[in-house]
């Protein structure tokens, strides 16, 4: 008999979870998942995946303003939100199968069931079923946070139920200022509903370069989206026609659905793990080391609860390498560093590297090239629209430590663009590189003048 009914129990079939799952059985662990929603998890069923399918959606409508300039007549468009809505499920659906398969293919035992810990060692399902386990992997996630509470709270939706929508909300009120809500503020906007941003702080997209918040900002605007900024929302009242919003400054906006993007917390919260010891960090996660070990030395966790790099391939990496690490006889840390990622606003932003603020922090001499031009496309249209990238080189070095692109398709030139700046690039290898013409990108191997160059005086 052995000790334990399981090698391995994992708590949440999302991205980290389930690559965990997988990898760990591949090496002959014995593994039980467990879920309470739908496999997948939060980019699967309600984050990266069907979002980028409305964002798709939202897209047609300035396609098809554009084609005028091209010669092509649009015949009047129509939108049908039921019709998205539907053929996104089926989509999200058939993917959700697959994920199932693949831990059928892998042997992996799947209860789909809420999991708490006991014991160090011990899971209780929501049955009150217990399963023994050697080691434990916390992959729970985070789930949206709406902050203070506030008179008519209950009215407010978060992103979670904007994919469930019965139909398009003419005008919605969304407030937040991160990635999720300016996605969803270029979603809505670009399917015809009157957008108004609410966000607290001086500018949309903390955290991102300025440049890049300044310049999305004002894209934003021009694409007829409110943004209001240094406000939060201090009540919401339901009236006979929508709902009446009150700002901090007593401003009122009229709105037919209030959206809330104010954060995600990881999922920490009733599952024991202060009775067993496991620690949480500052950020309000739990605290692991670089191999997602925990204070409890049989406890490992990965992804969103960890609340490191909020991002499904960072979940999915950080649990493919706690597996090897585990299972394979490969300690396998994992490196933050450099993590290309992508805000699929309209239009675009990519991103990898250092902000200049930060370069600017950490290096002597940090050299600033940027532009800002008219993409090829928007001539004809007619499109007042513009693109926008930035390079932050150590002055010393002359490695590329940033780079920020606004503009179409940039989620897909960052991706390459993040394996020269991994892999070390300097400035120098950049302009050697050919450009490809004619395209926005030849633009990051043809930026020749500095648009700044920062020293320090106590320079290391
Ligand atoms: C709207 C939105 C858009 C996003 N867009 C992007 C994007 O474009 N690109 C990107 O890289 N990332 C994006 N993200 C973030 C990405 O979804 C997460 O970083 C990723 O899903 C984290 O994976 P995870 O495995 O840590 O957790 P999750 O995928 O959240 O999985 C955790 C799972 O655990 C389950 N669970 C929780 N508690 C229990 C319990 N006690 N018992 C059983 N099951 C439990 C949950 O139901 C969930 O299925 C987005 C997120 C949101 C919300």
């Amino acid at each position: 008999m052995p000790d334990h009914d399981v090698d391995l129990f994992i708590i949440g079939a999302g991205s980290g979870g389930v690559r965990a799952a997988r990898i760990a059985s591949n090496y002959g662990a014995r593994v039980m998942i467990a879920e309470e929603y739908r496999v997948g998890g939060t980019c699967v069923i309600r984050g990266c995946v069907p979002k980028k399918l409305l964002v798709y959606a939202s897209r047609f409508s300035a396609e098809f303003e554009d084609a005028a300039g091209y010669g092509w007549s649009v015949p009047e468009t129509t939108f049908h939100w039921p019709t998205l809505i539907a053929n996104k499920d089926r989509e999200i659906a058939r993917l959700e199968a697959a994920y199932v398969s693949t831990l059928e293919r892998y042997k992996v035992e799947l209860v789909r069931s809420r999991a708490v810990l006991e014991d160090a060692h011990t899971v209780r399902l929501a049955t009150g079923a217990r399963v023994r386990a050697e080691t434990i992997l916390m992959a729970t996630g985070g789930a949206p946070y709406h902050g203070a509470q506030i008179a008519g709270l209950e009215h407010v939706i978060s992103s979670n139920e904007a994919f469930h929508l019965k139909q398009l909300p003419k005008r919605i009120l969304i407030q937040g200022g991160g990635y999720i809500a300016v996605e969803f503020a270029g979603i809505f906007s670009g399917l015809g509903s009157q957008v108004t941003l609410v966000y607290r702080g001086d500018n949309i997209l903390r955290g991102f370069d300025d440049d890049v918040r300044e310049h999305l900002r004002k894209e934003m605007e021009q694409r007829g989206i409110k943004v209001i900024t240094r406000q939060t929302v201090a009540a919401v009242e339901k009236v006979d026609h929508g709902y009446d919003v009150e700002l901090s400054d007593n401003e009122q906006v009229m709105a037919d659905l209030v959206m809330f993007a104010t954060g995600r917390k990881p999922n920490v919260h009733g599952l024991g793990l202060e009775a067993v010891g496991v620690k949480l960090g500052v950020t309000g996660g739990i605290a692991v080391d670089e191999f997602s070990h925990t204070s409890v030395p049989n406890i490992y966790a990965v992804g969103d609860v960890t609340n490191r790099v909020n991002l499904t391939p960072v979940a999915i990496r950080e649990g493919h390498a706690f597996a090897d690490t585990v299972y394979g006889g490969k300690p396998t840390p994992v490196d933050h560093t450099y993590v290309p990622t992508a805000v699929f606003s309209e239009p675009e932003i990519g991103v990898v590297g250092l902000t200049e603020a930060q370069a600017r922090e950490r290096f002597a001499i940090v050299d600033v090239y940027k532009t800002s031009f008219r993409p090829m496309k928007a001539t004809l249209a007619g499109r007042d629209t513009r693109c926008f990238m930035k390079l932050l080189v150590d002055g010393k070095t002359n490695r590329v430590v940033g780079c920020h692109i606004v503009g179409a398709d940039a989620g897909e030139l960052i991706q390459i663009v993040g394996v020269a700046v991994r892999m070390g690039a300097t400035k120098a290898d950049f302009d050697a590189t050919m450009a490809v013409h004619p395209t926005a990108a030849e633009e990051l191997v043809t930026m020749r003048e500095k648009a700044m160059s920062y020293g320090r005086a106590a320079a290391e």
